[in-house]
């Protein structure tokens, strides 16, 4: 992917602040972090998302996160840590590179990556659950 600014980034064309590389993934610091080691695991080769991620990939990239985020917790001292991952521009994806969040989090620090819960019926949820599973 030529106009990928992930692709350039994964594979060193652009530099980066690495914090983490092998031959599949580079981790890189996010450069407007929602807090201080904000970093992002990024496969060296092009997928959009999960979708398109083979899950061997995936898994590998869970592995890299959670070295990472030890890592993490352990030089930074967060007191907890976010994994969050985008798909789509109504989930928050702006960069159309499968990446994987790593927020580390400190108390006080202002961010709220949590969501507002709703309140479905009994009902709805069966439905749902329902409507995926095909039953
Ligand atoms: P998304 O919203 O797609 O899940 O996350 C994209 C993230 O990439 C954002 O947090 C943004 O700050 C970060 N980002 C975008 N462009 C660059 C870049 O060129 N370098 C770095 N280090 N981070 C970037
Ligand atoms: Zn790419």
């Amino acid at each position: 992917m030529d106009s990928c600014i992930f692709c350039k980034i994964a594979n060193g064309e652009i530099p980066s602040n690495t914090i983490y590389e092998d031959d599949k993934f580079r981790v890189i610091l996010d450069n407007g972090p929602a807090t201080k080691g904000h970093a992002l695991v990024l496969p060296k080769e092009h997928y959009a998302n999960l979708f398109e991620m083979p899950e061997e990939l995936l898994a590998d990239a869970a592995k890299v996160a959670k070295k990472v985020a030890s890592d993490i917790k352990d030089k930074l001292s967060c007191d907890g840590l976010n994994l969050v991952q985008n798909n789509g521009e109504t989930a928050g994806q702006t960069v159309m590179h499968f990446h994987l969040h790593i927020i580390p989090r400190y108390k006080n620090d202002g961010q709220h990556i949590l969501w507002n819960p709703t309140s479905p019926s009994a009902e709805e949820l069966v439905e749902v659950k329902n409507t995926i599973v095909g039953a």
